[in-house]
């Protein structure tokens, strides 16, 4: 009789599918591709131990579908990666065949098949050319404490102040780990970050490292994939993606600026490659390790409730003290295209003291929008419910939301033709790099943004121009702030932090302290102390002066309690059900319907449905609803419930999301 096998696709569909394998066929291991008769298409599967979700087809087993073809000889993916899938999908509520085929590399997924490579075993032979790594007190007191833990399951936190040196607390573990002929792999929030930390740990380590991130090629990433399951690479550096890499003998995770958020995905598979790390290390039972400055609420939370272990660096390398950090009140001190008089004066002292000057400020192009002063023209994006960014550079308005782009012309733009009077509203990094080669014309600027440094490349020579003296001031945005070590930074100004303070986002707090202390971390990390200068119309926020006077650590603490009192994360377990539809109600209804029908469980709470922060976006009018548990059980038991009751109604044209655990309400 033929075997019956359960295969998940790379579509939409939360079951799995049987097929049958011919007679006399052995019986295929979990973890296998084949080729699969689908519809009148042929489709890649995978093949998986148990059936997921009530199969459709409940056809009698004579009439199954017979597979087409057995791609591989032996699994690809073993049982515990096939096992965090499956955790994955259920905890994300994302279908496990699109889970196993986004943690496998493209190449793959197309049905490339494997080459059996023979095996180099690479010999760790002891370079004497690399220099020993000498940690100071603090970081080898660290070191010594995790070193007894490193055989089993253990989170760890190394909360460490900037410049604490965290990287060569990375790099010391890792040597130990490999020194026992075992893997490590190391998780960063951003590409940007994985050469310079390569480059770090190459100065010590004489090990194989490896990176692995989005713009690697289909065939780099499908080499790095294969020698990382072979065993032939000891350090994996990469970013969220990298979180489903098979290993030989993985035996630690580092996560390190743990609290950042693009290692959440924003899209389609919503996962966070941190708690994907933890639940693999836990599967695994090896340790891992959070490092940050800043870690988020949800990771202090798990320190004060013993779940993770925490250790602290309070003292950076270069014994510089933290910088100096001076508050400027803009209603007072107007800011005239983003920079008020007495920032400008302690730039002109930068430069005569011939010290680098870092501006940070959260927007790219040139303006946020622009305005017709004679007819009250804007540039709204005609899909969305946003403005149209000026980029001057390219001389185009370009909508940050949809893509939508449109060259400027100032006689096309409004009614007024020919008489129009334009002029930008708001400011982005292009403004302010105007600003400044105005004000300082003598001076060395460079812009750091998605626009100016598009690749890899770009990025080494910037920062090898930055560090050998050649840039006086750089202006940036987050790209130009997170992780980086410039040691001639004696001056950060921060253009302004209102839009983060009123945010309507829980997270918003937190997430400014955070970007405030990461971006002052900038300033004087080597040879003297730093300054900072903050632009805000709000100087008294009482949490903000908290932070500035006491520290993240004092404010986290205050933070939390009125996270407490509104039972919110970390206090409370949140999915976000997101609707979107052509015409406005029909997502609205939808999401109403959906409440009216769970409402009446006492385990759950629904906020909304409420228009969601850019209502309509791409000529879609989206809908957002909160679904919000004191017990995650129930949020993930609810939120499942809520997946099956949608997948048996008639969706009109409205596209749906669940995103569980997420991070941007707005
Ligand atoms: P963090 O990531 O904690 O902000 P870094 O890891 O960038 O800090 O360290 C700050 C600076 O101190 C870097 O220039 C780093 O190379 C240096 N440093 C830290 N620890 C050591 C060490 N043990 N030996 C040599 N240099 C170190
Ligand atoms: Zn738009």
């Amino acid at each position: 009789m033929a075997n019956i096998i359960n295969i998940v696709l790379d579509i939409p569909i939360y079951h799995s599918f049987d097929y049958s394998t011919p007679v006399g066929f052995k019986k295929l291991q979990a973890g296998v591709r084949v080729e699969v008769p689908f519809g009148k298409r042929k489709l890649i599967g995978i093949v998986i131990s148990k059936k997921d979700g009530a199969s459709l087809d409940n056809k009698n087993k004579f009439d199954l579908k017979k597979i087409a073809s057995v791609i591989d000889e032996k699994p690809i993916l073993d049982k515990k990666i096939m096992d965090l899938c499956q955790w994955s999908s259920n905890y994300y509520q994302y279908p496990l065949g699109q889970v196993i085929f986004t943690a496998i590399p493209p190449l793959l997924r197309k049905g490339r098949v494997i080459k059996t490579i023979k095996q180099e075993k690479s010999n760790h032979i002891i370079d004497s050319s690399k220099p020993p790594i000498i940690l100071n007190q603090e970081q080898n007191l660290v070191f010594s404490k995790i070193k007894k833990g490193l055989n089993k399951f253990n989170s760890y936190l190394i909360e460490g102040i900037t410049g604490s040196g965290k990287t060569e607390l990375y790099i010391k573990i890792s040597e130990f780990i490999i020194s026992k002929r075992a893997q490590v792999l190391i998780i960063v929030p951003e590409i940007n970050l994985t050469p310079q930390t390569i480059k770090r740990f190459e100065k010590y380590l004489n090990s194989n490292i490896g990176a692995y991130h989005s713009s690697l090629t289909e065939s780099k990433k499908l080499e790095m994939w294969s020698k990382c399951k072979n065993g032939e690479i000891d350090i994996i550096i990469g970013t969220r993606s990298s979180s489903f890499l098979p290993f030989n003998n993985l035996k630690l995770i580092i996560v390190d600026e743990e609290h950042d958020n693009s290692l959440k995905q924003q899209e389609k598979f919503r996962y966070h490659a941190r708690d994907i790390a933890i639940v693999r290390a836990m599967k695994n039972n090896i340790p891992i390790i959070l490092g940050s400055a800043t870690p988020s609420f949800e990771t202090i939370q798990n320190c004060k409730t013993k779940k993770f272990v925490k250790f602290e660096l309070k003292k950076r390398f270069h014994k510089t003290d933290l910088p100096k950090i001076m508050v400027i009140n803009s209603n007072i001190d107007e800011p005239i295209d983003g920079i008020s008089n007495e920032l400008r004066k302690n730039i002109q002292k930068e430069l005569e003291n011939k010290k680098q000057i870092l501006l940070f400020i959260g927007r790219r192009g040139y303006s946020n929008a622009l305005i017709c002063k004679n007819c009250d023209w804007i540039s709204k994006c005609t899909k969305c419910d946003s403005y149209m960014t000026y980029h001057n550079i390219s001389k185009t308005l370009w909508c940050h939301y949809c893509g939508f782009r449109k060259r400027f012309d100032s006689t096309k733009l409004c009614q007024c033709k020919n008489n129009s009077n334009i002029l930008p509203v708001g400011y982005g990094t292009e403004k302010i790099e105007k600003k400044l080669n105005d004000l300082f014309p003598s001076s060395r600027v460079m812009r750091i943004d998605s626009d100016t440094i598009t690749n890899n490349k770009k990025l080494i020579e910037f920062i090898e121009n930055a560090n050998s003296g050649q840039i006086d001031i750089l202006i940036g945005t987050q790209m130009l702030v997170k992780g980086h070590d410039f040691p001639n930074v004696s001056l950060v100004g921060i253009i302004d932090i209102d839009s983060g303070l009123y945010s309507l986002d829980f997270r918003g707090l937190e997430k400014t302290a955070q970007l405030i202390t990461q971006v002052s971390g900038r300033s004087g990390r080597h040879q003297t102390q730093g300054k900072v200068i903050i632009q805000t119309r709000k100087p008294n926020h009482p949490l903000i002066l908290e932070l500035l006077k006491n520290g993240y650590k004092n404010f986290s603490e205050k933070a939390l309690i009125e996270r407490k009192e509104a039972l919110l994360p970390p206090f409370s377990y949140i999915a976000l059900l997101r609707a979107s539809s052509l015409k406005k109600n029909d997502s609205q209804n939808f999401l109403e319907n959906i409440k009216n029908y769970f409402k009446n469980d006492n385990n759950v709470k629904f906020l909304g449905p409420a228009p969601a922060p850019i209502a309509k976006r791409n000529n879609r009018y989206t809908f957002q609803m909160m679904i919000s548990s004191l017990n995650r059980k129930f949020l993930l038991l609810k939120s499942h419930q809520i997946r099956e009751y949608i997948l048996k109604r008639k969706l009109n044209n409205i596209k749906w999301s669940i995103d569980v655990d997420p991070i941007d309400l707005y």
